[in-house]
């Protein structure tokens, strides 16, 4: 009936005994490890200890649905399957996209810093061009060395030279002067 293009995605396997990815108990070679508090040498079954994850090491389980490594490791399954790639291929595909929790903030800033330079360039050079003269020629030096000081005008771009040394550096110097 709804043999609709849905791809079926089986969750992780997870090894039972070293509490890993991508394999199960029966070819583990990894030790034992306890899936509550990611300790070697006893397992999850009597463990009392703070929960702690083998795979990202943040304060739940190792078999919590909201540890981030199992997480990747569903979409590094689903990527598989939806791209019909091997294993490692997908691996290094899901990795290379989601290498740090706060990448997504990284990507977005980098997309802000982009779009006003590219705006600024297309106008300086229309100004230049519209003129073909010698006398202009010569003045245009000046007016493309004028639209760069106004570029960092913008807040992501002052916000992240206000995090750099030599910023503080330089404000420190000024104030002593004052
Ligand atoms: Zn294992
Ligand atoms: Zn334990
Ligand atoms: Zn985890």
């Amino acid at each position: 009936m709804s043999l609709s293009v849905r791809t079926y995605i089986p969750n992780p396997l997870r090894c039972f005994k070293c509490q890993r990815f991508g394999h199960s108990k029966t070819s583990c070679r990894g030790t034992l490890t306890c899936a509550r508090c990611a300790e070697v040498g006893h397992e999850s079954t009597d463990c009392t200890s703070t929960e702690k994850c083998v795979n990202c090491k943040e304060e739940h389980t190792s078999f919590s649905r909201n540890c981030i490594a199992w997480k990747r490791e569903k979409e590094i399954i689903s990527t598989k399957i939806k791209k019909q790639i091997s294993y490692p291929e997908a691996r290094k595909l899901v990795n290379s996209q989601t290498s740090t929790p706060g990448n997504s903030y990284v990507s977005v800033a980098k997309k802000s810093f982009s779009v006003p330079s590219v705006q600024k360039n297309p106008d300086a050079s229309a100004v230049t061009s519209s003129k073909p003269s010698d006398s202009t020629a010569k003045a245009s030096p000046p007016i493309t060395n004028l639209s760069i000081p106004s570029s960092p005008s913008v807040a992501p771009v002052s916000e992240e030279a206000l995090a750099s040394p030599d910023f503080t550096d330089f404000k420190l110097v000024r104030n002593k002067k004052i």
